[in-house]
């Protein structure tokens, strides 16, 4: 065998076996010229194709039985919050993979002196598809589309000292920053509470009117995050001097952010400020605000 002379790769051998183990050593070795010449060219992936291919022309009935198998243990598991983070588990048929593949590629194209690892752009895209998906195609901010409904106290909305943190219907709960920003834009969430919360929330105007929002999508066009260009969907209406300190709702307090970016503004204890002349300014915390920073 090519292997055993060390002209095949681990990885192109392993192809080569599972070949044999599907469609018989007999029909491989009729084909093994023109395999091993594949093999000898192609990288294990490319090469996992040809064979695949070839298993598919000896033997397509074995391949529909392999392809519906591996369909049959398709599984996704979603975990119960622990630490504040969320457990994500599960297979795919190939199917099935490469169209969440193709649905997470818009999401994924990195910013500016984008700082996010890989994994981390992956599982950004990962949930603000599920965040535009589930809000339709396209998002005008005119109507409510509540997909996150927390549950929390004034003291939490206002930051005061001692308060609560805000809970999340589906379970779990976020830091009172998370609420803040959450109540930035109102077409993003729904905010729950008792008694004196449901007054104010009635009463307060945190809500962005149609012409408001829009108005704000025609002089900002994107996130307003310096080198930033993340399209319209991906923004919330952030209010510069926060709803929750008494900002108003209106045009000059108002400014687009990406979820990231918003993100930052609210949890990291990044600043935004607009210019006089209309461009915005990214103030970097004066210590940034990290996990470890807990003990303090
Ligand atoms: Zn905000
Ligand atoms: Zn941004």
């Amino acid at each position: 065998m090519a292997f055993a002379n060390g002209e095949l790769g681990y990885q192109h051998a392993v192809v080569m076996a599972r070949a044999a183990e599907h469609v018989g050593a007999a029909a491989v070795r009729k084909e093994e010229t023109s395999l091993l010449q594949a093999a000898q060219t192609m990288d294990p992936g490319q090469f996992t194709t040809v064979a695949k291919n070839f298993e598919h022309r000896v033997d397509a009935a074995g391949a529909l039985a392999e392809a519906n198998h591996a369909y049959q243990r398709r599984y996704f598991h979603i975990g119960e919050p622990e630490d504040g983070l969320v457990r994500l588990d599960g297979v795919l048929d190939a199917e099935g993979g490469a169209i969440l593949r193709s649905a997470l590629q818009p999401f994924m194209k990195p910013v500016k002196d984008d700082t996010r690892s890989y994994g981390q752009r992956s599982a950004d895209a990962l949930v603000e598809l599920g965040r535009q998906g589930s809000s339709g195609s396209k998002r005008d901010g005119a109507g409510p589309r509540p997909q996150l409904v927390i549950r929390a106290s004034l003291d939490t909305l206002a930051g005061v000292k001692g308060a609560p943190a805000g809970e999340l219907e589906g379970g779990g709960t976020v830091p009172a920053e998370t609420v803040q920003r959450y109540a930035c834009d109102s077409a993003i969430s729904r905010i729950t509470g008792q008694g004196e919360l449901e007054h104010e929330l009635n009463h307060a105007s945190r809500t962005l009117p149609a012409a408001t929002r829009r108005a704000l999508e025609a002089r900002d066009r994107h996130c307003v995050f310096p080198g930033c260009t993340r399209p319209l969907n991906w923004c919330d209406g952030h209010h510069l001097v926060w709803w929750t300190r008494g900002g108003a709702t209106a045009l000059p307090n108002l400014a687009l952010l990406c979820r990231p970016h918003h993100r930052m503004v609210h949890e990291e204890g990044w600043r935004l400020d607009r210019h006089k002349d209309g461009r915005f300014a990214a103030i970097p915390p004066p210590r940034p605000v990290m996990p470890h920073a807990r003990s303090a």
